[in-house]
């Protein structure tokens, strides 16, 4: 599949002279890897955290929500194996002195074959990848970057270090002086919300009397030192994740896993966008946690690439915290065993977990939208970019347009904002020519603009103009509201 770098940029011009994504701190040159929403990013975030949030909440009778603390006791972090265990291999170009993740580099290198038409080839090395990666053979992972020849992007030399780990989590200090002893004070930026929900197992069990299965769901960011830290908002240091644990009985955790994989898939279609832009993706290599993971992955402008993953997590975190912590984390079953006529009685649920990034979710919401028109005539050049959002999710839904700024048309125009923006997000514009006007609300993804013109205050009457076919038809002004409800 070629790879679309020019589509990537162009969505990233566009996020920012749009007003959804900004450098951090642009004024000091940025922040590498960390990004700022904008008027419009934040409410196009906002819309899919909600969704996804009332998805899982509303429609799941048995899933509730937290909002944990982002600073968690640093045991937490042992007992996960974050600690011992969140780390990546790591290479480094002793020339540019550039650090890099080897299935990054090494994946990088197989876009290019595959760029170049060498199919064949870069699946091969991504399979040869896979298989040393599962058994931690280093030695193997270098000799496969040497014998291919890939260089570093910077110094385009193949001069690499040995493959070493590198543990991704932030650290940081509780308290107000630097202690002599850091160890003491150290507190981690939770590299996942997980655990949040793993700790409050039981206050929300108990509080909730959740019975099993049952569901925490949470949203909330999450910190991770990332070595190759590029491709705009897809990988960053800091970015949010809605994830949710399913706590089930032990030995039914293949046919959730099945469930949730299903379930999420249709999450995903649901939204409108098209299936053979998904596909699942089984892990070779399973973390320290699972006995079960796959990835949904999304036709991104850089590849396939993961949104979601769903990881069959076993009672590993539960068991470890009532280790570490000395606290059980059992449940009572009082459900009947077949097998024995008696309640299944005490033990330490398992988990299926599915968790997505939000700020990827955002990225492959608007990489399917965008679209680049050529709506050129014999007559005149013409062209548009359009965000063909989906309504439910787009941040603005209705653009409220007098079409000049007098003759009493604004003050028709506002009372049509009165009686719908308490109900989805409204804007109001009058400046320029409407045609202009239309443009701007396109490349905002507006699903709906009214027009208010003369006509409207002889019969009541409004131009609704829609973004993806750019129709235009008349309705009464009093059938705006429930026409823009019933779209989403
Ligand atoms: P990757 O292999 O891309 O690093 P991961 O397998 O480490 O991702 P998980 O730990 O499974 O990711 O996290 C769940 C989800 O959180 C991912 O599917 C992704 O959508 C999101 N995510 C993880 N790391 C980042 C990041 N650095 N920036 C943005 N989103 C991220």
């Amino acid at each position: 599949m070629a790879i679309e770098t020019n589509k990537l940029q162009s969505i990233i011009s566009h996020c920012k002279e749009y007003g959804f994504i900004f450098p951090s701190s642009e004024i000091y040159d940025g922040l590498q890897a960390v990004y700022d929403y904008g008027q419009w990013g934040a409410e196009l975030k906002k819309n899919i955290r909600d969704h996804w949030w009332n998805s899982m909440t509303r429609m799941h009778e048995n899933i509730v929500g937290i909002d944990a603390a982002i600073f968690m006791h640093p045991t937490v972090w042992k007992a996960s194996g974050h600690v011992d265990n969140f780390n990546d291999p790591m290479i480094d170009n002793k020339d540019s002195k550039k650090r890099y993740r080897v299935d990054h580099l090494i994946e990088a290198f197989s876009d290019e074959l595959q760029a170049a038409g060498q199919d064949d080839k870069a699946n091969e090395i991504l399979t040869q990848m896979e298989l040393l990666l599962s058994k931690d053979d280093f030695i193997g992972l270098k000799k496969l970057i040497e014998t291919n020849n890939i260089k570093c992007a910077i110094s385009g030399t193949c001069n690499w270090t040995d493959i070493r780990q590198f543990n991704l989590m932030f650290s940081t200090e509780f308290g107000s002086t630097a202690s002599s002893d850091e160890e003491d004070n150290k507190v981690y930026l939770r590299p996942e919300t997980a655990q949040g929900i793993f700790v409050n197992f039981l206050n929300v069990q108990k509080t909730g009397r959740m019975k099993i299965p049952f569901g925490i769901a949470q949203v909330g960011k999450a910190f991770r030192n990332e070595i190759v830290a590029r491709q705009f908002i897809f990988r960053m240091r800091e970015f949010e994740q809605m994830e949710m644990q399913f706590f089930i009985r032990p030995g039914t955790q293949k046919e959730w896993y099945e469930f949730w994989k299903t379930e999420r898939m249709n999450w995903h279609v649901a939204l409108g966008i098209p299936a053979a832009k998904y596909k699942f993706h089984d892990h070779a290599k399973l973390a320290h946690y699972a006995d079960a993971a796959c990835d949904i992955e999304f036709e991104f402008p850089i590849g396939f690439k993961e949104v979601e993953g769903i990881h069959s997590r076993t009672d590993f975190d539960l068991k470890n915290h009532q280790e570490f912590s000395k606290k059980k984390q059992q449940y009572f079953d009082n459900d009947l065993d077949p097998a024995t006529g008696k309640p299944y009685g005490n033990y330490i649920p398992y988990v299926i977990e599915t968790s997505i990034g939000l700020d990827r979710m955002f990225l492959l919401i608007m990489s399917n939208a965008y679209e680049e028109q050529d709506l050129s005539t014999a007559e005149k050049q013409d062209s548009r970019v359009v965000l063909k959002f989906p309504v439910k999710l787009a941040p603005i839904k209705l653009a409220v347009l007098p079409l000049m700024k007098k003759d009493g048309l604004p003050e028709l125009a506002r009372q049509l904002m009165d009686d719908c923006k308490s109900h989805f997000k409204c804007f109001y514009e009058e400046k320029d020519t409407i045609g202009k006007r239309y443009r701007r609300m396109d490349a905002l993804g507006t699903p709906f603009c009214v027009t208010i013109d003369h006509q409207t205050k002889e019969d009541g009457t409004v131009t609704v103009r829609h973004r993806d076919s750019m129709e235009q038809t008349r309705v009464a002004m009093s059938e705006v509201k429930s026409l823009v409800l019933g779209s989403f």
